[in-house]
């Protein structure tokens, strides 16, 4: 790795556009995004630009994004720097497909895997190159919904109440959650299955399917005290479009507090004018969770995923904008 990868630059954003899937191109949608070949800059329609740390169109595969986006984080993690992941975007736009967060065991050697399976494989890798020292692991898996945690990988019926605490020494701790030590690629990715076969979803008029949660998934280096969590957040769209209602509006409510304060925070990092003014992070529980490994000594990447339909040029253009926002 080069000098440059020591940099700290707090937070770099890629934009990574799917392909038109089927019900799309059924439904004669067109491509309302232009890539710039050569540069990291894409084109809504006919004439707003935006640019990004890295552009990923269509045609990029899961490898491109993880070596070119993702892999010089995972240097920093051995150097004691915490590190953060974050998919951000409307419902159906590829977060969970670029994260990797329903993986399971049939798709290992897969070219479609996403970031987290392709993480915890570089992990030990490098940990086999470190002869000199044993880095002890730990993984832990939740999910935020309507502001409140769950714990993914808690397999009895009576899971203990779990709560946030600050310590001086530790940082944020999360108190109650399961915190699987791990000690081979296997276990560890054994436990990415457990947590994502045991995520909520629930229905929208929008996507049968979508996610109503913010997940993370979080390794720690224990000898490091380095915290890499990798976080498939939830839909990023406006509740008008999905007939929101009842428990469905409050969840959206919440969901939308976590990505708004996200936004808040993210843009008060990134921004030098802005480096001793206060950053929000009791706003949420999303961003108090994530408060040690956001801004200070840490590095983050947000891949912000887009549909390329015009169908979606509304949704698109809100998450071009919030992913501006954070560079
Ligand atoms: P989200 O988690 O944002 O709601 P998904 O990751 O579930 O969205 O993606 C929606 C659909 O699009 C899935 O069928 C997924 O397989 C497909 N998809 C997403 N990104 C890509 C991609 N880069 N290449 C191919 N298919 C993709
Ligand atoms: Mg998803």
């Amino acid at each position: 790795m080069t000098g440059e990868d020591d940099k700290v630059i707090p937070v770099r954003v890629a934009l990574r556009c799917r392909p038109l899937v089927a019900k799309e191109v059924n439904e004669g949608c067109q491509c309302c995004l232009t890539f710039v070949p050569g540069e990291p800059q894409v084109i809504v329609g006919t004439e707003k630009a935006f640019t990004y740390d890295y552009v990923f169109d269509p045609t990029a595969e899961q490898e491109e994004v993880f070596s070119t986006a993702v892999s010089s984080l995972l240097c920093g993690i051995f150097k004691g720097y915490h590190a953060t992941v974050l998919a951000y975007g409307q419902t159906g736009s590829g977060k969970t497909f670029s994260m990797g967060g329903a993986y399971t065991s049939a798709q290992e050697d897969d070219p479609s895997v996403g970031v987290i399976p392709r993480v915890i494989r570089r992990i030990f890798e490098e940990r086999e190159k470190k002869t000199d020292c044993e880095f002890c692991m730990a993984v832990s898996y939740l999910e935020i919904y309507n502001e409140e945690i769950l714990d993914l990988l808690c397999t009895s019926k009576d899971k203990p109440a779990i709560s946030i605490r600050e310590d001086p020494k530790e940082g944020i701790k999360i108190v109650g959650l399961t915190e699987r030590h791990v000690s081979s690629a296997q276990e560890m990715v054994g436990c990415l299955e457990l947590g994502n076969s045991a995520r909520t979803v629930g229905s929208t008029a929008m996507n049968a399917a979508s996610s109503r949660s913010h997940a993370i998934f979080t390794i720690t280096l224990e000898q490091l005290v380095s915290k890499l969590h990798l976080v498939d957040l939830a839909g990023s769209e406006r509740q008008k479009k999905t007939k929101a209602e009842g428990d469905r509006l409050k969840e959206g409510i919440n969901i939308n507090r976590g990505l708004l304060a996200l936004g808040n925070v993210i843009s008060a990092l990134g921004d030098e004018s802005k480096k001793n003014t206060f950053v929000p992070y009791r706003d949420s529980k999303l961003t108090r969770l994530l408060q040690d490994s956001l801004g200070g000594n840490s590095h983050t990447l947000m891949i912000a995923c887009v549909s390329p339909a015009d169908s979606n040029m509304e949704e698109t253009i809100n998450t071009l904008r919030y992913a501006d926002r954070a560079r």
